[in-house]
């Protein structure tokens, strides 16, 4: 199989144009593994998505979801109980490892210890049987890719541990892998470190064009860096959009709990007739703590007469403004430097965290103020019930 390449800084960049549908498709995925004692756990529950072609790709989840066992099966460490995985129209999970168009990098970095940085990256193609020269070159080109041609000659221990890291990401792509997967390649490193590496994994993607699909547990790592993110819970992705929409719009309340900071307010929902239409099509209107309605579109299911709002700290302002929606007191107060975050109480006893943006008004801001609270409706945002499974 030849996949069309052009040239862009040295390294061979996938030309998503000249092969349009060469996505990775999951449908209806399961694994379960039985435990020592017998419990049967479905690390992957029927599955089913697409990563396009040329994305840096997401999967998010607290940890035990089973993001990693769903990234091994694509890497084919992993055989799946039912379903199938293609990429393209060619399907891969049927594979061995070696065979699929696909490199993974782990936290742990896996360096032959014994082997130079150099060493380390041309291994693999040696062990396809490359000519020389031509391994000579593409080692070349990922110590400049990963910015290390001058540490060439160095062992893994006279190394950092970022310093490590990009090395064993130049030995995953120099093989010039489709599809990169990467589990968690970050979590070892120290905040500021993991920082400056996630900067230069984004670029490394957009470099080379190469699909990547990211396994992290950390929602701010998720947001910064994937064109899209699938949020995980209990083995299968419960939301999968752009980092705006996860966070903009989530879809229940562990994606709006799991991602950022929400406020959760449950209220009773009734249903108005209008017109003729049957009372079960009708508007839903709910009344807020404050007292303000909020008509919501038809198709939130509410099962039991109650709705869960989720409204983020930052969303509300405080104030007089035209969506006033409650009234509380101010039970605590954090001083972050670029805001104010406040608890403030409302009179149902419902606890909301609000942030104040600066200038802060001492006067006005302080425990124990009482404060109007708005939000524009957009803000305010009905979840779905979570099925229980
Ligand atoms: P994550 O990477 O999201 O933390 P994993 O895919 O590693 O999740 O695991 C998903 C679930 O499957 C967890 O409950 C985990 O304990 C279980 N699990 C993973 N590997 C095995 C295994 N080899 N045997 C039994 N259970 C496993
Ligand atoms: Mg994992």
């Amino acid at each position: 199989m030849t996949i069309p390449v052009t040239t862009i800084s040295g390294y061979d960049r996938i030309d998503p144009s000249s092969s349009p549908s060469r996505e990775i498709v999951i449908e209806g995925a399961r694994k379960t593994y039985i435990t020592p004692e017998k419990v049967a756990i479905n690390a992957i529950d029927d599955v089913s998505f697409s990563i396009k072609q040329g994305e840096f790709f997401v999967m998010l989840g607290p940890s035990g979801c089973g993001k990693t066992t769903l990234l091994r099966s694509i890497a084919g460490l992993e055989t799946l109980d039912a379903g199938e995985i293609r990429l393209g129209s060619r399907r891969i999970d049927q594979l061995p490892p070696h065979e699929r168009p696909v490199n993974t990098v782990f936290q742990s970095y896996a360096l032959f210890p014994h082997l130079t940085v150099a060493q380390n990256i041309a291994f693999g193609l040696e062990m396809e049987g490359r000519p020389r020269p031509e391994v000579q070159a593409r080692v070349t080109e990922m110590l400049e890719l990963v910015q290390m041609q001058e540490m060439a000659s160095r062992k893994p221990e006279q190394l950092s541990g970022g310093q490590q890291q990009r090395v064993a990401l130049a030995r995953a792509l120099a093989k010039q892998p489709e599809v990169l997967l990467l589990d968690e390649p970050l979590a070892a490193l120290d905040l500021k470190l993991r920082r400056g590496m996630q900067a230069e994994l984004k670029r490394l993607q957009r470099t080379t064009g190469i699909t990547f699909v990211f396994v992290t547990h950390d929602q701010e790592e998720a947001l910064s860096m994937g064109d899209r993110i699938a949020v995980f819970d209990k083995g299968r992705p419960v939301q999968i959009g752009t980092p705006e929409e996860i966070y903009e719009k989530p879809v229940n309340r562990f994606v709006a709990d799991f991602i950022g900071e929400t406020n959760f307010i449950n209220t009773d929902a009734v249903r108005a007739p209008d017109g003729a239409a049957a009372v079960a099509d009708s508007p839903l209107i709910i009344t807020l703590p404050g007292g303000q309605s909020v008509t919501l579109p038809k198709t939130v299911p509410t099962p039991d007469g109650t709705v869960t709002l989720a409204i983020r700290p930052e969303r509300i302002t405080v104030g007089d403004g035209a969506h006033h929606f409650a009234t509380g007191t101010i039970s605590g107060l954090v001083y972050m430097g670029t805001d104010l975050r406040c608890t403030v109480l409302l009179d149902d006893g419902t606890e909301l965290g609000v942030r104040i943006p600066p200038p802060f008004d001492d006067k006005a801001t302080k425990v124990g103020s009482v404060i109007k609270l708005y939000a524009e409706p957009a803000n305010i945002r009905p979840l779905m019930p979570e099925t229980a499974r």
